[in-house]
């Protein structure tokens, strides 16, 4: 029954709460910020041909408030933060991971955690009690921040993973591709259990389908503060 509990995957999709100051510090940056536009599409999503024409579940990803979560620089980076026993059972399904998605869109490996636009960490999300105590064995979250590192100030986010890294190797696999796909940019669940993004983990563990692609490049093509400048004015 521990098993069964502790492989059970219930992901829900959280933001960090910001204190009250900081929310009304970001709200007063969002206000001012230019209005929310479209990225190109990424070379990797536009050269995506679906011939099968498998749809998409589009209508269930949720946009936030700066619009979807869209990345706009690329190589994605993504960290992997190292967990002590037996390491490379936890490392390498996750690379897989990443290397799956990667087709998809351009995902690099890095080494600092510090500059990462993804953090997958092994760590076993932590309890809450809803409705009744569910185990969850993954959890992704998003964080906004205005970047001012570059020329000119812009909305940014960074998301972390939280893994269960006490599973076989094959659900590690299955948690880092899903947690991924939400991290990427669908934030939300499939309602259909042959897509990576299905809200719970089946035991029938399946590999990204052409619904979720053609889910993450309808994402793609949406607005977004994300990516782009913050008014000079708003600047601190
Ligand atoms: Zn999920």
């Amino acid at each position: 029954m521990g098993l069964l509990i502790s492989t059970c995957l219930l992901v829900i999709l959280i933001r960090v709460p910001l204190s009250t100051a900081q929310e009304h510090k970001l709200e007063a940056k969002l206000a001012i910020l230019t209005a929310s536009q479209s990225h190109p599409l990424p070379f990797t999503l536009a050269q995506w041909q679906d011939p099968q024409n498998s749809g998409d579940y589009f209508f269930e990803v949720k946009m936030t408030e700066v619009g979807y979560l869209v990345w706009s620089q690329f190589p994605i980076k993504v960290y992997i933060q190292p967990y002590n026993q037996s390491d490379r059972l936890w490392i390498e399904p996750v690379i897989r991971a990443v290397q799956e998605w990667n087709y998809f869109l351009p995902l690099q490996v890095v080494d600092n955690f510090q500059t990462a636009d993804i953090r997958i960490v092994p760590k076993v999300p932590p309890l809450q009690t809803t409705n009744f105590l569910r185990a969850r064995s993954a959890q992704t979250r998003y964080q906004l921040y205005v970047n001012s590192s570059k020329p000119a100030a812009i909305l940014s986010h960074y998301c972390t993973i939280l893994l269960n890294p006490r599973q076989s190797s094959r659900y590690i696999q299955a948690a880092a591709r899903h947690e991924l796909g939400h991290a990427l940019g669908i934030w939300g669940h499939s309602p259909e259990a042959t897509d990576a993004l299905y809200f719970s983990q089946v035991s029938d563990i399946v590999p990204i389908s052409s619904r979720d692609i053609n889910t993450l490049k309808r994402v793609y093509q949406q607005p977004t503060r994300l990516g782009w400048q913050v008014a000079a004015n708003s600047q601190p």
